[in-house]
């Protein structure tokens, strides 16, 4: 057997334990669910604000969420706390990239929480409005328009 076909076998196995754990029947049950997220960046909703969060009951303390994010993102995860290895997000960097909760190897140990209208925002000073704003009305762009919602 090669090597790509062996890959390709444990992805339709993990493919089909996953579909078993979540009760899906046949991929018809599946196909095109996430097609409805996507929309072009222009649309994002630059007021949907979210923060990573370590519950420190699970963390293992393996570092890879800090690495990650020191070398890739904000480095917004602190690694040492008196003297001990303690990794905590530090709210006025982090951007809710995401990039820590895909590499943390234990489940649920990092999530994303969103912060509630009226918050403020650490890291850009400002508070959250939860009145939708996207790129194409954005202060900066130069050919901002009036805000327009994104398509159904
Ligand atoms: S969400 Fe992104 S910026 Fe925030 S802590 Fe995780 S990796 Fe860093
Ligand atoms: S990756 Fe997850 S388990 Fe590892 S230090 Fe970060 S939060 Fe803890």
């Amino acid at each position: 057997m090669t090597y790509g076909f062996k890959i390709v076998e444990e992805m339709i196995s993990g493919l089909s334990n996953w579909m078993d754990e979540k009760g899906h029947k046949d991929l018809d049950a599946i196909t095109g669910r996430a097609v409805r997220n996507v929309t072009d960046w222009q649309y994002l909703d630059l007021e949907y604000i979210a923060k990573a969060k370590i519950d420190q009951d699970l963390c293992i303390k393996c570092g890879r969420c800090h690495i990650a994010c020191e070398d890739t993102s904000h480095q917004a995860i602190s690694k040492e706390k008196d003297g001990k290895r303690y990794f905590e997000v530090m709210n006025d960097e982090c951007v809710g990239c995401n990039l820590c909760v895909n590499v943390c190897p234990v489940d649920d140990c990092i999530a994303m929480e969103a912060l509630p209208v009226g918050t403020l925002d650490e890291r850009t000073g400002r508070v959250v409005t939860g009145k939708y704003a996207n790129w194409t009305s954005h202060p900066n762009n130069p050919m901002a328009k009036p805000a327009v919602e994104p398509a159904e």
